[in-house]
């Protein structure tokens, strides 16, 4: 029998499936097409106040190819509690750090910067409530309101940080001004299906505009049928839909090899 770790405690190497499910939402992002190439991040809270990071090696394969191996072990500071080897803990780690800090109902932060996202912040087109029972979630984040960050840059330091989570006024997604989204829930499937979630809305609200439709002119949903839309709860809302995007990942070849096995690329 294990003896039991002292809460804070560095724990490497009795963590692989949180690892490889850190590896996971960054394979699903990828795949969803909320994250290109080599930018965007993870994290899931571990103990109290440590946490698992998605990092950047020299071998770095990109967010679609994500290995178990590219998941770190910090403190909320970024303070390693393991060796990273030559693996660079990300740029805007205080955005999870600063989350994490402060909101310790949730375990899970996502970060990234999905094209129709950007283009909704910068073209000022508020996500708002147009669809109902096509994805019910979401149109409830839309009718309570996404708030955005009126920042461009990176959020490299704790103060930055802390502006940031002071702007999700406490709701589980954030929009960057020209640069992404931020999520944050108790389970790492919250934060990913929300990412997915608010990535729609802005998928829907880019296609409107391009199409010439009027934003301002698109009704919203009545207030009597928001009123009969029920709330399914998160183990449909969220723990279903991940799973469903996990199995995606073993059919489409991009299931994670657990262990810190090297993924097939
Ligand atoms: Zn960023």
């Amino acid at each position: 029998m294990t003896a039991p770790q002292p809460a804070g405690a560095a724990v490497p190497g009795d963590l692989g499936a949180a690892r490889a499910d850190v590896a996971r939402a960054c394979r699903v992002l990828a795949a969803e097409g909320l994250v290109n190439d080599i930018l965007g991040h993870v994290s899931l809270r571990v103990r109290d106040r440590h946490m698992l990071i998605r990092a950047r090696s020299v071998s770095d394969p990109g967010l679609l190819l994500t290995r178990p191996e590219d998941v770190v072990l910090t403190d909320l500071d970024g303070d390693p509690a393991e060796d990273l080897g030559d693996r660079q803990l990300p740029q805007e780690l205080a955005i999870h750090g600063e989350v994490l800090r402060a909101r310790p109902e949730d375990a899970a932060v996502v970060h990234a910067h999905p094209p129709d996202v950007v283009l909704c912040s910068i073209a000022r087109l508020p996500l708002r409530p147009v669809f109902g029972a096509f994805n019910i979630p979401a149109m409830r984040m839309a009718e309570r309101g996404i708030p955005v960050f009126d920042y461009y840059g990176l959020v490299r330091t704790r103060a930055r940080g802390v502006q940031m989570v002071e702007a999700m006024r406490g709701g589980r997604a954030l929009l960057l001004r020209g640069h992404g989204l931020t999520t944050a829930a108790p389970s790492l499937a919250g934060a990913v299906v929300t990412a997915l979630n608010v990535n729609l809305l802005a998928r829907m609200t880019a296609a409107l505009a391009a199409a010439g439709v009027g934003w301002s002119d698109v009704p919203e949903v009545p207030a009597e049928d928001r009123a009969e839309l029920p709330d399914l709860g998160s183990a449909f809302n969220d723990d279903l839909v991940w799973r469903h995007h996990v199995a995606k990942l073993a059919w489409r070849g991009l299931e994670v090899a657990e262990a810190g096995a090297p993924s097939p690329t």
